[in-house]
Parts: C-alpha cells; sequence; structure tokens
C-alpha cells in the first residue's frame, strides 16, 4: 500500500488542540502513558504467545534520547499494529459523549486536562504536548501485513505509509518542541519513571550515550524501573506513598485514592488482590458503555486482562486495582473467562470484602463515607437492585436525606430507624424531584404532626431501588403517598372515627365528586394524611407512585393510565362549602367546575403538569371573579 494523507476524526482534532494549547503544566505524564501504551501492547503479545510460541521475546521497553537531534525514542516489543488498526486506534475516539465532554472542558480551564487524558484513555495524543512532529513505526505480530509508518504535525491530518521494520513492535519517534529539550535528559527521564512507571513489570531501558575516559562515546543501557508487583508484596511493608503511586500507575488519576484494600484469599480461592476507591467518579462511569472493569487480572504474575467481564460486577465498576491468581489455568482464553468457576469464587470473594470494607468506613470514618457516597451511592443503589445475594448488606450501606436533618446531612436506614418513636411503625419516605418541593408535600402533614422522620428520595434512581427494599430490619419501608399508615391502636381509632364520621356526613358530596371525576380516579375518601391542605392523591398500595410515572414519561416510555385515589381533609372548610353548595342545588353547574379544580389542586402539589393547564386558568380567573364580586358585595352591604 502507498502513502496516504488522512484527516483526524472532528473529535481528535478538537482533543489535540485542547492538548496542544493546554497550559498544563505537568507534560511529564506523556512519558507515562507512551510507557502504559508499550507495556499493554507486551501484555497482548505475551498472551497471545501463550498459544503461539513463536512471538515469544525478551519483552522490554526502550527509550532512546538523543541530544543532538532533539527527539526522543520510545520503543516496544509488543502486539504493533496493522495499517487498519493504526488508523482505527490513533485517528478515531469511539466513545460516545466524547464530543459533549470535550465541549464542557473547553469551557473549564486545562487544570482537567490530566485527569481526561486518564480518563478517556487518549494517553498518546498527550505527546502533543511536547512535540513538533511525531513518527509512530509498527508492526503487527504474526501478521504478514508490512509495517507501517504513521506521521502527524498534531495538526488536522496525518500521513500513513508502508516502512521496512521486519521486527514486530512499536517505536514512537518524538521531534521535542524547543522549550520541552528537557525530556533529553537522563536524571529527567529517570525521575519520571520512578514516578509514574516503576511498577511496569517489564524492564524499561534507558538507552543513553555515555563519554568514555578517551572523548569516544558509547550507547549504554540501563533498567530504570523496579518492577516490583507492589501487590505479591506483605502490606506492613509497603508506604502510603507507594500505594498512591501504584494507583496513579494503574487508574492514571492524579488525584489520591479514597481507599485502598489489599488482602489475599486462600481457601477455595487463591489470590492476592490490591484494590483501590477513588475519590472522584470519572464523568463517564455512567455511560452504558463503560463496561470496562477497572480490575486487572493476573494469572501467576502474567497479566491477562484489564477487562474481564465476570471479575466484579457491573455496579463495582468504580473500583481500581489488580488480581493475581495462583490457582487460574493460565492458558485460558480470554472468552472463556467469564464463564470461570474460578472468576466467579474470585468474584464473590471481592464483593464480600469490597462491601465489609465500606461498611468499615462507614462506621469509622463518617466523613470519607460521606464523601464516597455522595460520589458512588449510586453505584451502590444499582447494586441493591442487581445483587440479590448481597442486597441486605448493601442496603446497610445506602444514605439518605432525611427531613429532620439539614440538607446535605445524610443518615443510614439503621439511624433512621434507631431514633423512631415508639409510636411509629414504619420508615417513611417521601419521593420527588427536589427537597424543597418535597419538604411542602401535603402527604407529610399527619406525619409531621406526630413528628415521625421522613427519609426525602431526591434521586430517579431511588424509586427503583426501594421496590427491591420492602423492609429493613423488619420495619417496613412506606410511601408517604400510598396506602394507609400504620399507626397506633389509639390513634388509629380517632382517625377511624373521624374519617369515617365525615364519609357519612359528606356522603353526598363523595358520590357526587367521584361521578364527576369517574375517569381520572378511583375514589374520593376523607384522609388521615392531610392537617391543612385540602386534598391529594394517594396511590394503592401496589401501584406505581406518581414519581414513578413521572419517571418513565420522562424516559418516554409507556405505562398503563393508573387511576388514583382523591383524599379530602375533614377539617378543612372548603369540604363544608363544597357540601353547602351541594345541598342548595346538586345541578349548579359551577360544582362540576370544583370538582375538576380539586383534582388539578392535587396534580399540582404532586408536580404533574396538568393535560389542560388552560383550562385550569380560566377556572381559576372565573373563582377570582366570583371571590372580588363577593368581597365587594360585602364591602356595599355594609
Ligand atoms: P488507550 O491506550 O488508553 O486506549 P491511546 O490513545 O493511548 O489510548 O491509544 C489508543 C490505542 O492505540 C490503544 O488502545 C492501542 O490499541 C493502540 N496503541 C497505542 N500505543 C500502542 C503501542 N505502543 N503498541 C500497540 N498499540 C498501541
Amino acid at each position: 500500500m502507498s502513502e496516504e494523507t488522512r484527516k483526524y476524526q472532528t473529535e481528535v482534532q478538537e482533543l489535540l488542540n485542547l492538548v496542544i494549547h493546554s497550559l498544563y503544566s505537568n507534560k511529564d505524564i506523556f512519558l507515562r502513558e507512551l510507557i502504559a501504551n508499550a507495556a499493554d501492547a507486551i501484555d497482548k503479545v505475551r498472551f497471545e504467545s501463550l498459544t503461539n510460541p513463536a512471538l515469544k521475546a525478551e519483552w522490554q521497553i526502550k527509550i532512546e534520547p538523543d541530544k543532538p537531534r532533539g527527539i526522543i525514542k520510545i520503543s516496544d516489543n509488543g502486539i504493533g499494529m496493522t495499517r487498519n488498526e493504526l488508523i482505527e486506534n490513533i485517528g478515531t475516539i469511539a466513545k460516545s459523549g466524547t464530543r459533549e465532554y470535550l465541549a464542557s472542558l473547553k469551557k473549564n480551564d486545562s487544570k482537567d486536562i490530566p485527569e481526561l487524558i486518564g480518563q478517556f484513555g487518549v494517553g498518546f495524543y498527550s505527546a502533543f504536548m511536547v512535540a513538533d512532529k511525531i513518527e509512530l513505526l509498527t508492526k503487527r505480530a504474526g501478521s504478514e501485513e508490512k509495517a507501517t509508518l504513521w506521521t502527524s504535525k498534531g495538526e488536522s491530518s496525518y500521513t500513513v505509509d508502508d516502512a521496512d521494520t521486519t521486527e514486530h513492535g512499536t517505536s514512537i519517534t518524538i521531534h521535542l518542541k524547543p522549550d520541552c529539550k528537557i525530556y533529553l535528559e537522563d536524571w529527567k527521564i529517570q525521575e519520571i519513571v520512578k514516578k509514574y512507571s516503576d511498577f511496569i513489570e517489564h524492564p524499561i531501558k534507558l538507552i543513553s550515550v555515555k563519554k568514555k575516559k578517551d572523548e569516544s562515546s558509547a550507547p549504554e543501557d540501563e533498567v530504570i524501573n523496579s518492577q516490583k508487583a507492589i501487590w505479591l508484596r506483605p502490606a506492613n511493608e509497603i508506604t502510603e506513598e507507594e500505594y498512591k503511586q501504584f494507583y496513579g500507575h494503574l487508574s492514571h488519576f492524579e488525584t489520591d485514592p479514597l481507599l485502598h484494600i489489599h488482602y489475599s484469599a486462600e481457601g477455595t480461592s487463591e489470590f492476592r488482590a490490591l484494590l483501590y476507591i477513588p475519590t472522584k467518579a470519572p464523568f463517564d462511569l455512567l455511560m452504558p458503555e463503560h463496561h470496562k472493569v477497572g480490575v486487572h487480572l493476573y494469572i501467576k504474575r502474567v497479566f491477562i486482562t484489564d477487562n474481564c467481564p465476570g471479575l466484579l460486577p457491573d455496579y463495582l465498576r468504580f473500583v481500581k486495582g489488580v488480581v493475581d491468581s495462583s490457582d487460574l489455568p493460565l492458558n485460558i482464553s480470554r472468552e472463556m473467562l467469564q464463564d470461570n468457576p474460578g472468576i466467579h469464587k474470585i468474584n464473590k470473594n471481592l464483593v464480600r470484602k469490597i462491601i465489609s470494607e465500606l461498611k468499615n468506613l462507614l462506621e469509622k470514618d463518617r466523613e470519607k463515607y460521606n464523601s464516597f457516597f455522595n460520589d458512588f451511592g449510586r453505584f451502590i443503589k444499582e447494586g441493591v437492585h442487581s445483587d440479590f445475594q448481597n442486597k441486605d448488606k448493601l442496603t446497610e450501606l445506602l444514605l439518605f436525606e432525611s427531613i429532620d436533618n439539614p440538607t446535605g446531612k445524610l443518615v443510614s436506614l439503621k439511624e433512621y430507624a434507631g431514633k423512631m418513636p415508639a409510636d411509629q411503625k414504619e420508615i417513611y419516605y417521601v419521593s420527588g424531584e427536589s427537597r424543597a418541593a418535597l419538604e411542602k408535600s401535603p402527604h407529610l402533614e399527619f406525619l409531621r404532626s406526630k413528628k415521625f422522620d421522613i427519609l426525602l428520595m431526591t434521586d430517579p434512581i431511588d424509586e427503583w431501588i426501594l421496590q427491591s427494599i420492602p423492609d429493613y430490619a423488619g420495619v417496613k419501608l412506606k410511601s408517604v403517598g400510598k396506602g394507609d399508615f400504620e399507626l397506633d391502636e389509639k390513634t388509629k381509632s380517632e382517625k377511624e372515627d373521624k374519617t369515617k364520621k365525615a364519609g357519612e356526613e359528606h356522603k353526598t358530596l363523595l358520590e357526587f365528586l367521584k361521578k364527576q371525576l369517574e375517569s381520572e380516579i378511583k375514589d374520593v375518601r376523607f384522609s388521615s394524611r392531610l392537617t391543612e391542605s385540602p386534598c391529594c392523591l394517594v396511590s394503592g398500595e401496589h401501584d406505581p407512585s406518581i414519581q414513578m410515572e413521572k419517571i418513565f414519561k420522562a424516559m418516554n416510555r409507556e405505562m398503563p393510565k393508573m387511576k388514583r385515589i382523591l383524599e379530602l381533609n375533614p377539617d378543612h372548610p372548603l369540604v363544608e362549602s363544597l357540601q353547602g353548595l351541594y345541598n342548595k342545588n346538586a345541578a349548579d353547574p359551577k360544582l362540576a367546575e370544583y370538582a375538576e379544580l380539586l383534582y388539578d389542586q392535587a396534580l399540582l402539589t404532586e408536580g404533574v403538569s396538568l393535560a389542560d393547564p388552560v383550562k385550569f386558568s380560566r377556572r381559576i380567573a372565573m373563582l377570582m371573579v366570583d371571590g372580588i364580586k363577593g368581597s365587594l358585595k360585602d364591602e356595599n352591604s355594609k
């Protein structure tokens, strides 16, 4: 194939622009990224060499600075790339959401660049922070295809051409910008490798030209990383600093981890694990394609994959780290891993450990745990919904806001239950869009009069997960907008007497309203729920809540129309007035209007938008006219 010039995908161009023009000062990371790519490439070919021994070689990464020419070369004898792979890997970014993320980055300043590089896996492009021009020469291991030479100045295009190398692997030649010549210095290269790439298990060799005594010069090579697999060392010999460094090396995050978990499992499954909980959730963790689990699998120190689907459940995809098994077979194919019973055992063990460490954090360091929950609570909730086996333990890890606590202060179900007064029989929660809206919900009136605390659920996912938690430690979790409250005998009989009496007194009115609103509601009744508002809507015990209906609507999903119960407050003067009007003239057309208004009001307090807002406002206007006329009449008759 001949030389061709190709344009970068738009996203790549934008990214390059950001990288090149960023004022980000830590340019050192370009070397970390290229070394990480080289190590990945070696891991891949080493894995292939398990079944194709012809590919075996003395694995190594070389760094060769050339001062006179102002270039630095980073090469590996890894898997290499075919021309098509090269175009696909280096010319495009396949992740969705990239464009939006780039746009948001452009608005912010360049301090997010390193996170961008780490999160996106766009490490290669970081080399353009220091390069005027990059040449990449690569040959795919085990392929008949010729080597390819890729060249770019980081502008809008790059060229690819055939080349003649026969060795497989990749070498990247960077023509350093005039102000980046520091990367030609041995000490600088050593410093960066020590800091970021010390744990890479393949030797990183620095090839430098040394002047001899007789003034002649000769290249020397020196391995500059310790290659120590930190996870295999005893925990008490590892310093905090080393743990942090390894985390940086694994995650490419600039921030320190929130927590590390380092242990070895023995018994049914033998492995060493070093896991990290990050401090902040990366932006793309919620995107469906982010299924690359953050834990690298090794078998007897040989890297197998950083994407082993069954190793951790999806909801723990934020966990980073390494698992090194000593009893899985080395010659297992990646495709077979997921169904391997050994992986399944490791999975169970890891999940149990992670959950217990989180529980520990919740109990011992609440501030840290809160910060974890603010960022990763969603994943725990996902777990409650999806991990049936660990549901109860995960439920213990949940935190919520509650009406008795100031905004931002979170309580666990245990804490809530521990504070329940003797006459409270259920754990109450209310769900909706915002705390401000929920605090005013008419559903809370009676419960507040009893001084019961109420959990506030403002995350749309809360509704889903609550379906999986009907009770906590034997106490029912109860939506304030559903069914009847479980009350102590005395209150209950008082309430019942009152609503029963009201029901009898206003029987004709209830029947009228029910008939009038027949197509919208399934019943009208007096309520023990309200103390101030005139009415509210209540769902059947097993019906989806109004909040759930809203979520479905927002997702454009069909849901059968749910009829609800309209509850009236027996103490509200509106009830008397309506009954009075009804008694005077049951055929008064105003009664029908008022019935509709009552229902619309109930919908509005639930934050549901009205099907016919124009009609509603016309009715309000009519009411105002009546009201004003009334007061004027009062004035005149004075
Ligand atoms: P990431 O490494 O996070 O995927 P990069 O932009 O650094 O992102 O690299 C993109 C892809 O290019 C890699 O996933 C890999 O397939 C390929 N690649 C990069 N460097 C090398 C290399 N030294 N050898 C083989 N393939 C490489």
